[in-house]
């Protein structure tokens, strides 16, 4: 809920801007009531297999912007399928589970994973502007868990205590829905930490809440010691809007690394010709594209995986019509081993 992201605002260092009030008005508007949303849309209830269980497996919640992008009357939509809670969610798949990645419980319980060589993820968010149906968060909202000061406290110290990490990761849950007040303090927390030497962000919002992508944000992550990297989450070309590229494009001015991750996901950007496109009109916002994740095969999804035959073809497609630095790595992400895994079919 909107009272999460509210709830974080104690002791302001930046008093909360206008800016601030107009992204934070933006998320209470989202859609969260499906026949509004397909009011909206021009869409008939008989068009859409929609599923009150899966509604409550995992409620629906989609931004403004968001919805603007979905083509109208068309219940094929790439961007309507990502968040449409349909029946097709309910089928119990072999080889699906609840936590195909199997860290979420010691994540939840101490917000800091460190599963990689010199770089942390510091979960401080558990709240997202948008629900994504293929996502592992449907069977761990976290229950709008509050920002945790003495918890976020705990995994500085634990980061200060290990010469070994040099970058944090900022996420959630989606990082960017901390107010400026206490994702300024957390920033100065970490530059403070002498051998951090970069600060990252994944996040949604960029994407899905642009009214959040203020000018003082970008002053916060310009102007901190730390080297900053944002990394998006975008999967299809039709979810960047002329607004969101201007944002990236201020952002990418500022000096701050923009990178990509997508999910490959059935029936919304399986094709080369989809996936060239958003590498390349990444690159025109200047984002590099960096991951193209193969599912995490989580219960409620299996309706979005594709068969490892098709990956291989799709992405050696991919490969023949991009230069190479416009080609995400594709990977997976198996537990227990030492970073992601390239995707070998
Ligand atoms: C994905 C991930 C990272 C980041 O990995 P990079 O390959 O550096 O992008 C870091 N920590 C955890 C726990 C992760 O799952
Ligand atoms: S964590 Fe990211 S992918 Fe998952 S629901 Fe939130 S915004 Fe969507």
């Amino acid at each position: 809920m909107l009272s999460s992201a509210h709830s974080v605002d104690q002791g302001p260092i930046i008093p909360r801007s206008a800016a601030e009030v107009n992204w934070k008005q933006a998320l209470a508007s989202a859609f969260r009531d499906w026949h509004e949303l397909l009011d909206y849309l021009q869409l008939l209830p008989q068009q859409l297999d929609f599923s009150i269980k899966a509604e409550q497996q995992f409620n629906l919640r989609v931004t403004r912007h968001y919805a603007a992008q979905i083509r109208k009357a068309d219940p094929q939509d790439p961007l309507l399928r990502q968040i449409a809670p349909l029946s097709e969610e309910l089928q119990q798949v072999p080889g699906f589970s609840h936590n195909p990645v199997g860290d979420l419980e010691s994540v939840e319980s101490s917000g800091l994973l460190h599963k990689y060589h010199g770089r942390v993820l510091l979960m401080i968010s558990s709240a997202c502007a948008i629900h994504c149906r293929y996502c592992f968060r449907r069977h761990f909202p976290y229950h709008e868990h509050r920002y945790n000061e003495e918890r976020i406290q705990q995994s500085l110290n634990t980061i200060k205590a290990d010469n070994s990490i040099t970058e944090v990761i900022l996420s959630g849950g989606d990082p960017l829905l901390l107010s400026d007040s206490s994702l300024q303090e957390l920033l100065q927390k970490l530059a403070q930490i002498t051998q951090l030497k970069r600060i990252r962000i994944h996040s949604r919002i960029p994407v899905v809440l642009p009214e959040r992508m203020s000018d003082t944000l970008a002053d916060m992550l310009a102007s901190t010691r730390l080297q900053a990297v944002l990394v998006i989450h975008c999967n299809h070309p039709h979810e960047l809007s002329t607004v969101n590229r201007q944002r990236l494009l201020h952002y990418r001015q500022r000096n701050i690394t923009l990178l990509n991750q997508s999910v490959l996901l059935k029936g919304v950007n399986d094709r080369v010709d989809t996936l060239a496109q958003l590498s390349e009109q990444l690159f025109d916002c200047h984002v590099m594209p960096y991951y193209l994740h193969a599912l995490d095969k989580v219960s409620g999804a299996a309706h979005f995986d594709s068969q490892p035959a098709d990956i291989a073809r799709l992405y050696a497609g991919l490969q023949t019509r991009l230069p190479g630095y416009l080609v995400p790595k594709l990977v997976k992400e198996i537990a227990g081993e030492a970073s992601k895994s390239l995707y070998i079919t």
